[in-house]
């Protein structure tokens, strides 16, 4: 069966709509983003128009900050605290990548968790290990709301996570083993979690043996057609985040082709993960507006 996250997806943006509309018909603000981009890569320019109209066709108010590759890392640092203490913005992302002479993780660090939509600076993922109430980076909470959509439990299963990045194998590893206390507003099964996960990376021996075992193969690697039918037990469940431009078609990591036919479950690529990362940006911001900002 195919995790339809373009249809998921779609169905979350209306619930959300539905949230917005409710909350101004009720006389309060709609929910803030900002989205800060430096330069003109035309990747991030994409990525940062799509966010917008997203936000757009839900009713959470959007505003763009742009700026010119030259900036300072102290000029990016001090609109970062600006955004931190405006009450108007609920939440604000900061585009990546950020030009050489600027320190990612120095900007990310200022970021005031309560506004880090993004889920990725060190205090939201220090408190999601915690079991801290937090906010969850986009894709790794687009996977766990996919698989609970579809009511694929998690609870004792054997989870292959290859790929050990901090915004995709790193958090869906920890969200899938957690304990489900740690279950966010809106999340549809509380039970998701409290799985055994095995994280595979670029150095891990025998990948094919490791996945041979998994109930639930999450591949988050870059690498085309990485997860071959013969790695994938009869009836496992396959999440396939990569992107990869191949031959000018957008392919994930995994031989969709011949691994779909053993798989229970299957996301494609494009319509699967893709989708649902973007609606989760949504509901963080909709997350922090009900959590922080009221
Ligand atoms: P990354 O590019 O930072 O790192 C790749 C990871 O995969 C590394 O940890 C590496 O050790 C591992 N890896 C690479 N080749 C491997 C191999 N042959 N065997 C085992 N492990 C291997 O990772 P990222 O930023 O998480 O991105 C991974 C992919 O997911 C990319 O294609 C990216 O475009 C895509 N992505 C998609 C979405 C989405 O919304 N669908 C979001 C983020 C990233």
């Amino acid at each position: 069966m195919i995790l339809d996250g373009k249809k998921i997806a779609a169905d979350i943006r209306a619930e959300i709509r539905e949230e917005v509309a409710a909350l101004v018909a009720d006389g309060k603000r709609a929910p803030k983003l900002a989205v800060v981009i430096v330069g003109n890569n035309p990747a991030s320019e994409t990525y940062v128009n799509n966010k917008m109209k997203a936000c757009a066709e839900v009713g959470i108010e959007a505003v763009k900050i742009a700026y010119p590759t030259e900036i300072s890392e102290q000029t990016l640092l001090n609109e970062v605290s600006r955004l931190n203490n405006d009450p108007s913005i609920d939440g604000f992302i900061v585009q990546l990548p950020l030009p050489d002479h600027i320190h990612e993780s120095a900007i990310l660090s200022a970021i005031d968790y309560r506004k880090d939509v993004d889920g990725l600076t060190p205090a939201n993922v220090g408190r999601t290990v915690q079991g801290l109430p937090s906010i969850v980076s986009a894709t790794p909470r687009g996977i766990r709301e996919l698989l609970a959509r579809y009511q694929i439990q998690t609870e004792g299963k054997h989870v292959v996570v290859i790929g050990r990045s901090n915004i995709v194998g790193k958090p869906v590893a920890l969200l899938l083993m957690q304990r489900p206390y740690l279950s966010l507003p809106g999340m549809s099964a509380a039970s998701l979690g409290d799985a055994t996960v095995t994280v595979c990376h670029s150095k891990t021996q025998d990948l094919k043996a490791i996945c041979r075992t998994a109930d639930i193969i999450i591949v988050a690697a870059g690498s085309p057609k990485l997860l071959t039918a013969d790695m994938v037990k009869e009836g496992a469940t396959v999440i396939d985040v990569g992107i990869n431009r191949v031959d000018g078609h957008l392919v994930g990591d995994v031989d969709f082709e011949n691994v779909a036919p053993k798989a229970a479950y299957i996301t494609p690529v494009p319509g699967g993960v893709g989708p649902m990362t973007i609606v989760s940006l949504l509901q963080n911001t909709l997350q922090a507006y009900n959590e922080y900002s009221r």
